[in-house]
């Protein structure tokens, strides 16, 4: 992620503990399905409200096997944001349903819960809601449409793992929430993923699913449980995640309340530096909620265009501060373009924040000397296109 960028844009924040569980793991000759994929499962599972945590290779598969679970397939839709990472639309390709996009609330970046009630047909299998950035602003009012539809809701919560919104867990709303710990997520497991839910069945089936189709884990080794390891009860995939992986989110979720409320000191420092500058939008975050910061992202105000961006971003990147453009809309990809001929102007509320958003070096050990650093050389780039802006 820091492409030899002086200041990274992300950073995984890897301590003693972390080391040490993974050298455990290793000793231990356990190296797939043991007690470190229980583990994480239980800690995860407790931490968001959960009754059943089943532990995956990456968020694509959880999400994948969140799909399949609910039995959504061809000719069935499925509603999500255009405003997200590409992996929770695809899913929706995976199993040959139809994505139908609906625009965002523009001052949360969260789909806009009275934009999706209008685009529910009688095909509408199920909506993946995501909590754009950590902020799961929406979510309630999301389940509550679901629920009136009866809809399941899908919590696409890869970006928000340890927050909150009105007393409950992020991975909380969704009939089944998934979670993601690529490297650049709060923590992480190198790759890795796990899907939480209340419902047994849909816990079970994902636990088939990820393991080949075999019948439920055996609590004995499978290989000791003649006839289960070479059964096959329904299409599977080898989505498991190994043990080595699995210790390491142990010691990461151990460490979860340190590492957000690190992130939290950060994003604060952030918010009272840059709280000044006019032509700067700042994330904003619902008096009921605790973010779960994943990334640190401001918009530029309205007179700024796409390669005022851009101009600003290289500036940056050239005085190695490590940012990026997070995201650009998912129906304007090159792919969904030429597949479903969506257009500029599709979703103009997502399209005219994504033309203005600057991700910003965001990761526990920023030092106060680099933030200051990081906003400074901002305020030069951003006054440079200003200018470049006023004289026409
Ligand atoms: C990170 C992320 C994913 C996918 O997670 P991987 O582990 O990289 O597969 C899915 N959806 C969103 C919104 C994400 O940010």
């Amino acid at each position: 992620m820091s492409n030899g960028q002086d200041i990274p844009l992300s950073r995984p924040d890897i301590t003693s503990l972390e080391i040490d569980h993974v050298v455990q793991t290793l000793r231990s000759g356990r190296l797939s399905m043991g007690p470190m994929q229980e583990q994480f499962e239980n800690l995860v599972a407790a931490r968001a409200g959960a009754e059943y945590a089943v532990a995956v290779s990456n968020g694509t598969c959880g999400l994948h096997l969140a799909l399949l679970a609910l039995g959504i397939g061809p000719g069935d839709e499925v509603i999500t944001t255009p405003f997200s990472f590409i992996a929770s639309a695809n899913v929706i390709l995976y199993v040959g349903a139809s994505p139908v996009f609906v625009d965002i609330n523009p001052r949360t970046l969260n789909l806009d819960p009275g934009q999706v009630e209008l685009a529910i047909t009688p095909r509408t299998r199920a909506i993946i809601g995501v909590e754009a950035f950590g902020n799961p602003a929406h979510m309630p009012e999301l389940a509550a449409l679901c629920n009136r539809y009866e809809i399941p809701l899908i919590e696409d919560a890869c970006e928000g793992f340890g927050g909150s919104h009105r007393g409950r867990p992020i991975g909380s709303f969704g009939r089944i929430a998934v979670f993601a710990f690529y490297p650049n997520k709060q923590i992480t497991t190198g790759e890795g993923g796990m899907i939480v839910t209340d419902d047994e069945r849909l816990a079970d089936l994902c636990r088939s699913m990820r393991n080949q189709g075999r019948p439920v884990d055996p609590i004995e080794p499978a290989w000791q449980s003649p006839g289960s390891w070479l059964m096959h009860e329904r299409l599977g995939f080898n989505y498991r995640l190994s043990e080595i992986h699995a210790a390491l989110g142990v010691a990461q979720v151990k460490r979860l309340n340190e590492i957000l409320e690190n992130r939290n000191i950060v994003a604060s420092k952030y918010i009272s530096r840059l709280m000044g500058m006019p032509d700067i939008i700042l994330p904003t975050v619902d008096a009921d909620t605790t973010m779960s910061w994943f990334v640190f992202v401001i918009r530029l105000s309205s007179e700024f265009h796409a390669e005022n961006r851009d101009r600003i971003l290289s500036g940056l990147r050239r005085h190695e501060v490590g940012a990026s453009n997070y995201f650009p809309p998912i129906h304007l990809q090159p792919f969904y373009r030429s597949r479903f001929g969506f257009n500029d102007g599709d979703f103009p509320i997502t399209e005219s924040v994504a033309q203005r958003t600057l991700a910003l070096p965001f990761h526990t050990r920023l030092s106060d000397r680099e933030i200051d650093l990081v906003c400074q050389t901002l305020e030069v780039m951003v006054q440079r296109e200003k200018f470049t802006i006023d004289r026409g």
